[in-house]
């Protein structure tokens, strides 16, 4: 039985005495929440602190990206292990802006999900058709090939660990938002395409969230299809209110 996932990525935003402010606003709102997970992605900089700051919270931390290298002479990055040494749990990866802006590939995606997994952090891997892709009706081979790119070598067992976000390039930061119908349509491809690739119970018991543009407005409509299990969530989730709003609309929708 999938429950609903809501992951909040700050991306760059967020200096520490912000992100503090942040956190203290939304532990005060979610107290309550029982049933779905949170999880909130600040940048590098503010994970220690956050961390520190939701112990015995019921939100959990993740980070935004890493590199698929253990350790050495790669200036400027941030291993597995040095996250999981933050207290953080999870790792957003394969982002459209990392593929866009940083040159990421399916190729280096799947290197950092298996070094992600290995340092036993618990990996988001991204995957969405841009604006092009859909209108030439290409959907579903771009899906198809993000997943199979980043997933080759990846076992049954290790899936069971792995959090899909569904992200039209299209809908991220632009205020478009997926249909409910087209968000169902591509969450359900990615679960019969899953099938393929891994047994039956595998496919059925993965998380997938959703993501673009998600606010408290349209997020119970969205996260009541059958095969929306969550959110990834950008601009709703710099200010407490607006998170926590699709945070409520996912615990009602489990109540
Ligand atoms: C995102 O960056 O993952 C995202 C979905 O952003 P937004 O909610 O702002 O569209």
């Amino acid at each position: 039985m999938r429950t609903k996932v809501i992951a909040g990525n700050w991306k760059m935003h967020k200096n520490n005495e912000e992100a503090q402010a942040l956190i203290e606003a939304l532990k005060n709102k979610a107290g309550g929440i029982r049933k779905t997970t949170i999880i909130v992605c600040p940048p590098y900089t503010a994970l220690t602190g956050v961390v520190q700051s939701l112990k015995n919270s019921n939100i959990a931390v993740g980070a935004q990206n890493m590199f698929f290298e253990k350790q050495g002479a790669y200036t400027g990055e941030i291993s597995a292990d040095m996250i999981k040494s933050t207290g953080a749990t999870y790792v957003i990866l394969g982002h459209s802006e990392r593929r866009q802006y940083f040159g990421e590939t399916d190729e280096s995606i799947n290197k950092k999900l298996k070094m992600s997994l290995a340092a036993g952090l618990l990996p988001i891997i991204c995957v969405g058709e841009t604006l092009d892709q859909r209108e030439v009706g290409v959907t579903n081979e771009i899906i198809s090939s993000q997943l199979k790119g980043a997933f080759e070598g990846i076992s049954d067992d290790e899936m069971e660990k792995v959090i899909i976000a569904y992200e039209p390039v299209w809908a991220i930061g632009t205020g478009k938002t997926a249909t409910p119908d087209q968000a169902q349509e591509v969450h359900a491809f990615i679960r019969t395409f899953l099938e393929t690739l891994y047994s039956n119970e595998v496919a059925d018991r993965i998380t997938i969230q959703y993501g673009g543009s998600v606010k408290p407005s349209n997020a119970h409509d969205l996260l009541s299809q059958k095969d929306v299990d969550g959110a990834l969530v950008g601009g709703a989730c710099l200010e407490a209110d607006s998170f926590y709003g699709i945070i409520e609309a996912a615990e009602q929708l489990l109540a």
